[in-house]
């Protein structure tokens, strides 16, 4: 029988897993992360958030990981994750289309001022934006990162009616976005815009890639999406560049730290709305429909996309 293993939504969570899978792939046998009955080197699969590091390790045989998120950085991490065994990051529809929702409420809060609102009904001040009102065609709006997500973004984009420009390693064909590519690229591509949506993975080489001279590179009234992971912005420059208005206002679902400290300035400054890394989140059923796709697919000897590349980073 193929045993897969889940640490995802604590134990709490294992019974509507396994009525999940029960449904999806009866053959499979689901087990809890920390059943003490589990033998490691029994497990085929394990489905997994923030393994602590070294258990896959003890998994000698295991057939493929399989991330309980878009991301991989939560399992590579750990120095001694099995290298040798694929990596495989979640996948199906929802991810992306949520993605798409969450970065365009973004983009609109920004085009609106949604801040400027928001700290007027904490005061209770009836506050009015003056000055000549931006539409969506008005707005420049980057995507960094056109992978599974940034794609779809980019393009929802173009559908809402704003000025779209992407930014990736290679350069990509995407109706209505004007696409760059490499470090050669990144300069004239920050230029072109005035939001910057960072949905890259994080790899040592994006690591830190959104600084303040990044930022200082965007047209005013500058917005900053970051939808990616938190390391990817310098968060010293990122409260500078507000401070100084060099950007005007940013919406953040991702940080250094998570969850974001209560002592982070970040959470009173009147130019900034957080969320607490909910972009997208898909559900359980919809991530069981996904890993019982790629198990099946795994046990019949074919491929599977979204294979984490580690030469790549991503
Ligand atoms: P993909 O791996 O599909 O795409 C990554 C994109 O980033 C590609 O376009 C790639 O370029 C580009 N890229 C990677 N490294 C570089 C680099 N050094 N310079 C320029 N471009 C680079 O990722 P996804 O679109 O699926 O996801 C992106 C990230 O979103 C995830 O890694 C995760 O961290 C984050 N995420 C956040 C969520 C949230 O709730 N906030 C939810 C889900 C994901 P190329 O196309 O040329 O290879």
């Amino acid at each position: 029988m193929v045993c897969l293993v889940i640490k995802s939504g604590g134990a709490a969570a294992l019974p509507e897993w396994k009525a999940l899978f029960a449904r999806l792939m009866p053959s499979l046998a689901v087990r809890d992360w920390n059943d003490p009955a589990v033998d490691p080197a029994h497990v085929d699969y394990a489905l997994v958030w923030k393994p602590e590091p070294g258990r896959l390790a003890k998994m000698v045989n295991l057939k493929a990981i399989l991330s309980a998120a878009v991301g991989v950085d939560h399992i590579t991490c750990d120095p001694d994750w099995p290298k040798t065994v694929p990596l495989i990051r979640m996948g199906g529809e929802l991810p992306a289309q949520q993605m798409e929702d969450y970065v365009l409420w973004a983009v609109f809060s920004i085009l609106r001022d949604a801040p400027l609102w928001r700290t007027g009904q904490e005061e209770k001040v009836w506050t009015r934006q003056t000055g000549a009102a931006r539409t969506s065609a008005d707005m420049k709006v980057g995507v960094m990162g056109l992978g599974s997500l940034g794609a779809p973004v980019a393009t929802r984009l173009v559908r809402a009616g704003f000025q779209v420009s992407g930014w990736a390693r290679h350069a990509r064909t995407l109706e209505g976005v004007t696409c760059y590519a490499g470090t050669k690229g990144l300069n004239r591509f920050l230029q072109g815009c005035d939001t910057l949506v960072c949905l890259l993975p994080e790899t040592p080489e994006t690591k830190g890639i959104v600084t303040y001279d990044v930022l200082a590179q965007l047209r005013k009234p500058a917005g900053l999406i970051n939808v990616g992971r938190g390391p990817l912005v310098v968060e010293a420059d990122l409260l500078r560049a507000l401070n100084d208005k060099t950007l005007h206002t940013a919406v953040l679902d991702v940080f250094e730290q998570e969850p974001l400290p209560a002592s982070s300035p970040l959470w009173a400054h009147p130019r900034v709305l957080i969320t607490p890394h909910v972009a997208a989140e898909a559900s359980r059923a919809s991530r069981a429909e996904y890993v019982a796709q790629v198990i099946r697919a795994l046990e019949q000897g074919q491929d599977v996309p979204l294979r984490y590349d580690p030469a790549r980073g991503y």
